[in-house]
């Protein structure tokens, strides 16, 4: 838990700070709003504010205000605003401005304390509700056993990927690979082979991806992978290295090694076409769907110009 106390008179700060240190608090103290403000925003990024009402240049309830209006993916910041201001009305402005607790002065060093607990039991909650909300986003958005994007998501990853480039002029490039005879590496190894198989595979697709590439489970032992800037030539290109590091190596599986391979079908999203996602999707599928029949572990891929009901 790290504290700001945002306290103008130099008597409140020392009977304050005293506080905090006999309790073994982390803190830092501003002698006014401004000052207070910058500590907010800084990579000190506090867990807890105490703040006085009345502060030179921003007032203690200006920055519950400042405070409450930061996105949800920053840190939550409690706040406790400590002041003279006793009235009921003052109570409420407060809260309405955002605080989340009151305490008069002068106070009860005991009160304070009691206060920064409940505060820090806040803080701990708020954080593994957002830990349990990221591992869900996660969960809906990922295959458990891969780690890559779902099939939903990638194809998102896709239509965005495809605006861009038709904004930027720029072509995007789409493989589709599907691993070889995938169901003779289950029925001879078993499913959990199967597994690590998958698992491997990813591993060497990543391997041979940038970083700004997108890559997704597509379905079973089908993945799809979005090159951006990537022409037809660039991709199929690419798409053959990855290809060959997949073959490159045999795969150990607890009871024995093994190799795989796998076949892709590759095209290119040209900016000054207007093909839709389902459109250029299906072209891939073509392009694989050939790769198989012309012999597997291999790489085809299927023109802009190609017409639909092309003999693939
Ligand atoms: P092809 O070369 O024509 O692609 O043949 P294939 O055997 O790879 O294709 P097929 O579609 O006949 O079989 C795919 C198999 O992949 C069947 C399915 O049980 C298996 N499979 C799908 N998902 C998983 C998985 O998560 N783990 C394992 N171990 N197997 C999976
Ligand atoms: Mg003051
Ligand atoms: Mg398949
Ligand atoms: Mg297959």
């Amino acid at each position: 838990m790290r504290i700001l106390v945002a306290e103008d008179s130099k008597v409140y700060r020392h009977l304050i700070t005293k506080c905090l240190k006999e309790w073994d608090f982390d803190y830092v103290v501003a002698e006014d709003g401004l000052a207070a403000s910058d500590l907010l925003q800084s990579a000190w990024d506090p867990t807890v504010a105490i703040l006085d009402w009345v502060l030179p240049g921003i007032s203690g309830l200006e920055l519950c205000q400042r405070i409450r209006a930061r996105g949800q993916s920053e840190q939550y910041v409690y706040t406790i605003v400590l002041t003279a201001k006793n009235q009921r009305h003052d109570l409420l402005a407060a809260m309405e401005a955002g605080a989340d607790d009151y305490l008069p002065k002068p106070f009860d060093p005991l009160e304070l304390k009691a206060r920064l607990l409940a505060g820090r039991r806040i803080i701990l909650l708020q954080r593994e509700l957002i830990a349990a909300r990221e591992s869900l986003r996660f969960a809906a958005t990922h295959d458990s056993l891969t780690g890559l994007l779902s099939r939903g998501e990638i194809i998102s990853v896709l239509r965005c990927e495809i605006a861009r480039g038709r904004r930027e002029a720029r072509p995007v490039g789409i493989v589709l690979a599907d691993l070889d005879h995938f169901k003779r590496i289950n029925d001879t190894f078993g499913h959990s082979a199967g597994d690590t198989v998958l698992q491997e595979a990813t591993r060497r697709f990543r391997a041979g991806l940038r970083e700004y590439d997108g890559v997704g489970r597509y379905g079973g032992e089908e993945f799809l992978f979005i090159l951006p800037g990537c022409s037809l030539e660039t991709a199929t290109r690419r798409a053959d290295a990855i290809r060959h590091l997949i073959e490159k190596d045999a795969v150990v599986i607890p009871q024995d090694t093994l190799t795989a391979t796998v076949s892709m079908g590759v095209t290119a999203a040209d900016f000054k076409e207007d093909a839709s996602v389902e459109a250029l999707l299906e072209r891939a599928d073509r392009a694989l769907y050939r790769a198989k029949k012309n012999g597997r572990n291999r790489v085809e891929c299927c023109e802009t110009s190609e017409p639909a009901e092309c003999p693939c």
